[in-house]
């Protein structure tokens, strides 16, 4: 049997942005091993995603964690250059525009007062000041809009997430194309993983950064976990007439949209009740003619005349129990440790996370930002973190 130290399940961006932050840092130098069963990334969340990054959150935690995605992001190179070579991740500082209904600017209000205190680059904008800085928005029915004025945007997820794999590979990590189909316990301890090539790995360490599939992952070590797996399609149109400076919208119902390489991209999160658990990966096209094309062509006249050029389905790795990050180790099986229930938001917290668990690893506590109002342990204990800004 093969032995490891530290076992990543799944090696997206988060599982290699953990094995990246794992292996970089001074104080540990034991080895590391990332199973991920797909190395084409064809289908995971990672892939898939929107890729963008805000600050616009109500959790100051959240917050806090965007402002060293921001800060990485910026600073790739300096962190995931390998042979001089950095990865090309486009960041677009675009901005993020949270529009609000008349009844919803008090919520913007507090929202904006918390991340003010947190020094976000945001500003609250009337309708006539959303009218002047974009003149092509209609915002007859609109109270006002947050808009990120640096630092929010875009950028390729696929980029960072080879980024990270590259980097941890010449930093020594060993990535192993197999599925774990079993997790060994010995009482409290997790021991070894058992894998679909009917391999062993010896581990004294487990992340669990397995997305969309983290509960199956969880469940393999006899370990409960809130997160399943939701569908969300990323809708692609052409638009002929101009919207200069489109930043990503948000608009009062949810519906999003945003610049992408000439095209556009938009979604929607269906309501609770159209959202089951699923990983069909199957493109529904009924909400973009229900909801997302006519809000558009409402907010944007210029959205009227587009061309759906192409969409595609993934998965939120949905934390059913308050849509934020479940970190750290289980209370009573120590040396298990999640990285899970990202919701939307994973990408962008991916350098946040990576560092902080690297850190608990490593030096057996946080030091960089404290995540520990996102510890595993609070689902047990009731304790939900509050953020209202779940796109
Ligand atoms: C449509 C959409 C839009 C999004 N937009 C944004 C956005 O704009 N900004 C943002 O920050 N986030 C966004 N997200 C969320 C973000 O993509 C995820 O939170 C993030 O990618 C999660 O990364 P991950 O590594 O946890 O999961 P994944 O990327 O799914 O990686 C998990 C990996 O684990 C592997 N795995 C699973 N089970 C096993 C097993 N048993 N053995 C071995 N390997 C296994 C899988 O093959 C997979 O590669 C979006 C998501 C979707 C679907």
């Amino acid at each position: 049997m093969e032995t490891t130290d530290v076992a990543i399940v799944g090696g997206g961006v988060i599982g290699s942005a953990v094995a990246y932050f794992l292996a970089a840092q001074p104080a540990f130098d034991g080895a590391i091993s990332v199973v991920e069963r797909d190395p084409t990334y064809s289908a995971c969340s990672t892939t898939l995603s929107a890729g963008s990054i805000r600050y616009q959150y109500s959790a100051p935690v959240n917050i806090e964690i965007s402002k060293f995605g921001v800060h990485f992001l910026a600073n790739v190179a300096d962190y995931l250059s390998v042979d001089g070579e950095a990865p090309a991740l486009d960041f677009v500082q675009g901005g993020y525009l949270f529009l609000a209904s008349p009844e919803g600017v008090a919520i913007l209000e507090a929202n904006h007062a918390v991340q003010r205190r947190h020094d976000a680059p945001v500003a609250l904008l009337s309708p006539a000041e959303l009218k002047e800085r974009f003149p092509w928005l209609e915002v007859g029915d609109l109270g006002g809009g947050s808009l990120g004025t640096a630092g929010e945007g875009w950028f390729d997820p696929h980029a960072l997430l080879h980024g990270f794999r590259r980097k941890a590979r010449a930093l020594g990590v060993t990535y192993l194309a197999d599925e774990v189909t079993g997790i060994e316990r010995s009482g409290n301890r997790v021991t070894a993983l058992a894998m679909r090539s009917g391999a062993r790995l010896a581990c004294g360490t487990v992340v669990n950064a397995a997305g969309p599939r983290a509960a199956t992952v969880a469940a393999m070590a006899g370990l409960e976990l809130p997160v399943r797996p939701r569908k969300r399609i990323v809708y692609v149109f052409d638009c002929r007439a101009p919207v200069p400076d489109c930043p990503l919208i948000i608009n009062p119902n949810g519906v999003y949209v945003r610049p992408e390489s000439g095209h556009y991209i938009c979604g929607v999160s269906p309501p609770a009740a159209e959202d089951p658990d699923t990983l069909d990966l199957e493109v529904d096209y009924r909400w973009f003619d229900d909801v997302v094309w006519p809000t558009l062509a409402a907010r944007v006249p210029a959205f009227e005349a587009i061309k759906l050029v192409r969409a595609w389905a993934g998965h939120y790795a949905y934390n059913t129990f308050d849509r934020n990050a479940l970190l750290g180790p289980h209370p009573e099986v120590a040396n298990f440790l999640f990285a899970n229930g990202f919701t939307g938001h994973g990408l962008q917290q991916s350098p946040a996370v990576g560092r902080g668990l690297a850190e608990l690893i490593a030096l057996g506590a946080y030091r960089s930002l404290d995540l520990s109002d996102l510890a595993y342990e609070r689902w047990g204990a009731g304790r939900a973190v509050r953020e209202v800004n779940v796109v």
